[in-house]
């Protein structure tokens, strides 16, 4: 581990030499002998969180209830949470007391699937009392324990389920997946932040198409604080989080209010602008300047084909090489249209001018006086 993760390393030593038992837990443990990149590393040992607090100097109390010390250290963001088990859960929403305990073994209990159950010391020793490694060979989501139960004490898993299902393309394991059915009902009781967060994982996937026909295709979605029902049928590109956020409340058919974040709003309505301002004007320089990028990306996405580029990227580049600035660049002017057409100014000249710029965005004409001549004289009277 010391050349994988010397920063985890550093944190491990320290808690051991203090005394401390320490393991890196979950989902770096699970990628890691998935050979997939880690994302961040979670640390689990048997200190209180204030132990925690006076071994380390940069540490930040980020989840104290939970038990949770985030600790830098060499500029890296470590998680370190003491053992605890969760005494449950009289509404199904969340715990009703967090107990810490001394037994790395009651710790990795109370997770929620067997691949996310194992802990790794720094040693590399691998201690995996659920089956963890057998169920990632086998490609299986199995809860740990009695999966009803488990979903009693805490619904939210159920969609975490599904979500890992879709992000690592694994199957979950029958018994699990007829409890996730049983008890979905459950999930009506969950905080919508949380189910929220759940469900923007499931876009962040190169792949969230498995995640969101494992939710279709039962009732889960019904039972959803939210009105996720409307998730559109065309299949949702890869996209950030906060991306497909945007795309996803572009698409909803109901409007309901989501706990969006105030970033998220703000793209949502670049993105209502940016796509009324496509639908008006096309994809003319005007347009694409007057967007964001993060916008455009999801408008891209949105309009699918019908997008006149191959690509964002091309977009870009046609953007930022265009000849043409705006409708004020075009090589015809307006006095030069109401000799050619013999109509007095009015609101055709931007029409006109609209229609040859988006001709010109799609390479369909040149801005040359000659050309745009011709065709106002062919189209427009
Ligand atoms: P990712 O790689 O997407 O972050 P992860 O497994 O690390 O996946 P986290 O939400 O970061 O997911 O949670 C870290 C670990 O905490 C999990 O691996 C699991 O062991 C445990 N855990 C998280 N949420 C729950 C829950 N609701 N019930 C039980 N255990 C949980
Ligand atoms: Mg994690």
């Amino acid at each position: 581990m010391k050349t994988r993760w010397p920063n985890a390393f550093a944190v491990l030593s320290k808690l051991e030499h203090a005394g401390y038992q320490a393991y890196v837990v979950g989902g770096a443990v699970r990628d890691h002998l998935l050979g997939l990149l880690i994302k961040d590393i979670d640390i689990t040992t048997d200190a209180s969180p204030q132990e925690v607090m006076r071994l380390f100097s940069k540490t930040f109390a980020t989840g104290i209830e939970h038990g949770t010390v985030t600790v830098v250290e060499n500029g890296e963001a470590i998680e370190v949470t003491t053992f605890r088990v969760e005494s449950h859960y009289i509404d199904h929403r969340r715990p009703d007391k967090v107990t810490f305990v001394r037994n790395l073994e009651e710790d990795l209990a109370r997770r929620d699937y067997t691949i996310n159950a194992m802990a790794l010391s720094r040693r590399d020793e691998l201690l995996d009392c659920f089956g963890g490694q057998e169920d990632l060979f086998n490609q299986k989501i199995r809860a740990v324990g009695t999966a009803t139960e488990r979903y009693e004490e805490d619904a939210l898993r159920i969609l975490r389920g599904i979500r890992l299902s879709g992000q690592l393309d694994f199957q979950i394991e029958r018994i699990t997946w007829e409890a996730m059915v049983a008890k979905s009902h459950l999930l009506q009781h969950i905080a919508k932040e949380r189910i929220k967060q759940e469900i923007g994982r499931i876009w962040a996937f190169t792949n969230p198409e498995i995640s969101l026909a494992s939710l279709r295709n039962t009732c889960f979605l019904n039972v959803l604080p939210g009105n996720y029902q409307s998730l559109p049928e065309k299949q949702k590109p890869s996209l950030s989080e906060r991306h497909g956020w945007a795309w996803f409340h572009y698409f909803q058919k109901v409007p309901y209010t989501f706990p969006y974040s105030n970033a998220e709003k703000r793209l949502q309505s670049e993105v209502k602008q940016t796509m009324s301002m496509l639908r008006q004007m096309g994809w003319t320089y005007e347009a694409i300047l007057n967007s964001s990028d993060e916008a455009l990306e999801v408008c891209f996405e949105i309009l699918g084909n019908v997008a006149p580029f191959p690509s964002l990227q091309a977009m870009r580049r046609w953007a930022v090489s265009s000849p043409l600035r705006n409708s004020s660049d075009l090589e015809i002017s307006g006095k030069q249209l109401m000799e050619l057409v013999k109509r007095p100014a009015g609101p055709w000249i931007k029409e006109v001018n609209r229609e040859l710029s988006k001709r010109i965005v799609c390479g369909e004409l040149q801005n040359d006086y000659s050309e745009l001549e011709k065709w106002v004289k062919k189209h427009v009277q």
